[in-house]
């Protein structure tokens, strides 16, 4: 049975998850086989092979959990939280417990097995934030979760599926990563009563020189200080700290901007491994002056993380105005 415990020095949140022991052994680090034995379990037809589904957006008039879908949601199969259940927490002398209450939720981007985010037509990614965005707002009526990430594992060898899908994860609480930035945030806007994403927004649209891709609402750039080679970052030009606010009238220039991003990453790095996610406010709404919803994504090009580990310093071989230049002309880096 899994549970959160807090590690009391580093402030962070940490699911231990024994059922998950098999994975280590099993997986070595390698895709699951698809065969005639072990079909892909998120292709049409294979429906059965998932829980029932909570979202869905239809091409045509089709049935409950059968295939003509588009996009599709379920529970995940083997979630790292659980939405059963009432949130407990509780101390164990020192130490600090909650059970693994929270939402794993499990979308298949695309009914094409083969498709690429990259492949997608704007109105179909189109589709996929709009599913994103109701099952972001809908999660944020359960008081039991503090926080939501949104986030896609694309090519990387821990990915069991090649068949295109991401997660929906609802936590009861703030995940460290995500409060550093809510900290930096608010210490940055304390001083300058200013959003540190916007005055970064306006800085790298003067220079221009880690602009990826812009349309009228949304940038892409390579930021400043790039921990990782290639670190892509998403941002509204207007300022917003809550994605679950952009509405219906912001999906198709973040449609838009998702697609141009992802032609050129692939074609820049060779159809690259990457991780992306969504950074936005905490789920009740605070912290809606000084934070500003973003998405990351970097792509896996090196295993090189022995500094990061042994002390959270970064190591970056290309510098980010580089990195900018070849994915906004869209060249093969060389
Ligand atoms: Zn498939
Ligand atoms: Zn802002
Ligand atoms: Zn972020």
């Amino acid at each position: 049975m899994s549970e959160l415990r807090r590690d009391p020095l580093l402030r962070r949140w940490v699911i231990i998850a024994p059922e998950r022991r098999a994975d280590l052994i099993d997986r070595r680090l390698k895709p699951a086989p698809i065969t005639g034995d072990s079909p892909c379990p998120f292709c049409p037809g294979n429906e059965h092979l998932n829980p029932s589904e909570i979202l869905v957006i239809r091409g045509e008039r089709t049935n409950q959990n059968a295939p003509g879908w588009l996009v599709r949601i379920t529970p995940d199969q083997r979630p790292l939280l659980r939405i059963e259940g009432t949130l407990e927490r509780r101390g164990v002398g020192q130490f600090d417990l909650m059970s693994a209450t929270g939402a794993h939720e499990l979308v298949i981007d695309t009914p094409n097995h083969d498709a690429h985010w990259a492949d997608f037509d704007v109105p179909h990614m189109e589709r996929l934030l709009r599913s994103y965005l109701t099952r972001y707002n809908d999660l944020r009526n359960d008081r039991r979760f503090r926080h939501a990430v949104i986030m896609k594992n694309h090519g990387a060898p821990w990915s069991r599926y090649p068949h295109q899908h991401s997660h929906i994860v609802a936590m009861p609480f703030i995940p460290r990563r995500i409060d550093d930035e809510f900290i930096g945030a608010k210490e940055y806007f304390d001083l300058k009563e200013r959003c540190v994403f916007c005055d970064a927004l306006r800085e790298e649209e003067t220079r221009q020189e880690r602009v990826i891709a812009a349309n009228a609402d949304f940038v892409a750039i390579a930021p400043f200080a790039s921990g990782f080679p290639f670190e892509t970052w998403i941002l509204p030009r207007r300022h917003m700290a809550d994605f679950g606010a952009i509405g219906e009238r912001g999906l198709p220039a973040l449609a838009g901007i998702f697609q141009e991003t992802m032609s050129k990453l692939r074609t820049t790095l060779n159809d690259p491994h990457f991780s992306l996610v969504l950074h936005s406010g905490p789920l009740n709404g605070e912290r809606s002056a000084e934070f500003h919803w973003h998405w990351e994504l970097i792509p896996h090009l090196s295993g090189e993380l022995g500094l990061e580990w042994a002390t959270g310093v970064y190591f970056n071989p290309i510098a980010p105005e580089d990195a900018a230049a070849c994915l906004r002309e869209g060249v093969p880096l060389t």
